[in-house]
């Protein structure tokens, strides 16, 4: 029988780093959504075996994308950063992805923050050029998985825990 859906309200929105549960924050960013990259960045996920356990698509307001990249807020980027993420010209995919090493493997799945220096193979590396227009964010440690899960996904029941027929086939 299928567990039914639950949602996430007594548990903390990550999972224990480490395990099996281990959880991060993926964001398409707004040139990904305008160049119709949100299927293909989903995909990627889908076939590697990770779950997708939070999805939304907003406008950020300023103050939680100012937030979300407050280690930046002193470099000359920071203000074109903000307004590129919340003008409202195009929306931000978020999603809370799950499984084994997802906070490192998503990071090597993203490439480098300069697409320059990004492989083939990764969605950087195929899909974009230029570091101010570089389409992903990926959670860069448990610490900031933790922090941006929390800011993104804070209301009750965003992050859903689910189980899928595939895992056994997926993680032993
Ligand atoms: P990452 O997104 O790979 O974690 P950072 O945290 O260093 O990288 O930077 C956050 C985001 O800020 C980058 O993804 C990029 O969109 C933007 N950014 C970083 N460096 C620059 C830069 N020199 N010029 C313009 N935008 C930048």
């Amino acid at each position: 029988a299928q567990t039914p859906i639950q949602a996430d309200n007594a548990l903390p929105v990550y999972g224990a780093p480490g395990t099996s549960k281990e959880r991060t924050f993926i964001a398409v960013k707004p040139d990904g959504v305008q160049r119709n990259l949100v299927g293909e960045i989903i995909s990627r996920f889908e076939r590697r075996g990770y779950k997708l356990v939070g999805l939304k698509l907003l406008v950020p307001p300023v103050e939680l994308a100012k937030e979300h990249y407050a280690d930046l807020s002193s470099k000359p980027f920071f203000a074109g950063l903000v307004d590129y993420m919340t003008n409202g010209r195009a929306p931000v995919v978020g999603m809370v992805w799950e499984g084994p090493s997802v906070i490192k493997q998503g990071r090597i799945m993203l490439g480098a923050t300069d697409p320059k220096n990004s492989g083939t193979g990764t969605i950087r590396g195929d899909f974009c050029l230029s570091i101010g227009r570089n389409i992903v964010h990926g959670s860069d440690s448990a610490e900031s998985a933790e922090k941006e899960i929390s800011l993104w996904f804070g209301g009750k029941g965003e992050v859903v825990n689910w189980t899928s027929n595939n895992e056994e086939w997926v993680i032993s």
